[in-house]
């Protein structure tokens, strides 16, 4: 039998395993068996009023088999012979591009213009030890895409939502943690990340998929109105049944080589983040009221926004 509740708890209650799983079979009067499955669905933290409290969905299964935590699977088809695509990018865009290819039968070829994301690590040291920028692999380019080394929050305030829980679903099949599934507020955190993004990259060598590092392309080929293929920095040419451009927001000189091949491109609203350094106890006492986090409530964050309206 399947039982869902709805649950505001106290943090040390909601958020100590052994402590919920007492809290929900004691309030369905179930006994502590290990034939019943406890499952939290979603867990928000509501720290409006002092008293911090948590608000957990679960499931408990009790007597029968929960079904599958996560229904996506790695790609178990082999696209090496199949035709092949280019896309231009390793950044989440196109790592994710290309899983969605091999699933349509697609052989995905991924170039970069930066390096591997543990490589990525020595040029990052580089700027901030000794000031030097490589221009290919640094904070913005490189496997994994910009923001890789900076943060690994998941959750969007875009409204154009497709679906999430698949997105997060692929992360969890390459080794985030299935926390990311409940969580209001998932985070992968940058110490993990580059671990699944190298796993990503091994579902699509594994699938046939190929993945090129430090090859920067540097014009595309055209067939009447449609892409067909790329020139490298090396001066190699390649082709595809079609081009993906997953160059994020940073690759200048991508816009410009499409306004002069006189592609229609479009401009977005100018996103500026800052980054604002504060001691983590101080945010942790304004977020939750209390002296310090304790034991079981995660460091607490804020986000400041603010819409300017530029007169140029
Ligand atoms: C400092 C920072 C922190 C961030 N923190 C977060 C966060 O915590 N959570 C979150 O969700 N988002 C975060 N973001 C935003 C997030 O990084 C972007 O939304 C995301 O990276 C966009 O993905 P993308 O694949 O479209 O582009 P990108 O990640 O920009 O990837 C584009 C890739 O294309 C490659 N490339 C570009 N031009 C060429 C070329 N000519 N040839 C070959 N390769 C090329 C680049 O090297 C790069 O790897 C952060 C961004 C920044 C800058």
């Amino acid at each position: 039998m399947t039982h869902q509740l709805s649950l505001a708890l106290p943090p040390e209650l909601a958020l100590n395993e052994t402590a919920f799983r007492e809290q929900v079979l004691t309030q369905l009067g179930l006994p502590n068996t290990e034939d019943i499955v406890v499952r939290k669905r979603r867990q928000s933290i509501d720290a409006r009023n002092r008293q911090v409290r948590v608000q957990v969905e679960a499931d408990v299964f009790a007597g029968e088999t929960p079904p599958q935590l996560i229904r996506y699977r790695k790609p178990e088809i082999n696209v090496s012979n199949a035709p092949q695509a280019l896309i231009v990018g390793a950044g989440p865009a196109g790592l994710f591009a290309a899983l969605r290819l091999i699933e349509l039968g697609i052989k995905p070829i991924v170039l970069e213009r930066g390096s591997d994301v543990r490589t990525r690590r020595r040029d990052l040291a580089a700027i901030n030890k000794d000031h030097i920028v490589n221009p290919e692999s640094n904070y913005c380019f490189g496997e994994g895409g910009a923001g890789t080394y900076s943060d690994g929050k998941l959750y969007t305030r875009s409204t154009k939502r497709g679906d999430v829980r698949r997105i997060l679903e692929i992360f969890v099949a390459h080794g985030a943690t299935e926390q990311i599934l409940v969580d209001a507020h998932p985070h992968i955190g940058t110490n993990k990340l580059p671990n699944v993004v190298t796993d990503l990259r091994e579902s699509i060598l594994k699938a046939g998929g190929e993945v090129r590092f430090d090859t920067k392309v540097v014009d595309l080929l055209q067939t009447r109105n449609e892409l067909n293929g790329v020139v490298l920095a090396n001066g190699e040419t390649l082709t595809g049944i079609g081009v993906i451009l997953a160059t994020g927001h940073s690759a200048r000189d991508i816009f410009h080589l499409l306004h002069d091949r006189n592609i229609r491109i479009e401009a977005k609203p100018f996103a500026m983040g800052v980054r604002i350094e504060h001691q983590q106890s101080l945010i942790d006492q304004f977020q939750y009221h209390r002296p310090d986090r304790g034991d079981y409530l995660p460091a607490a964050s804020y986000s400041l926004v603010t819409q300017s309206r530029f007169k140029g």
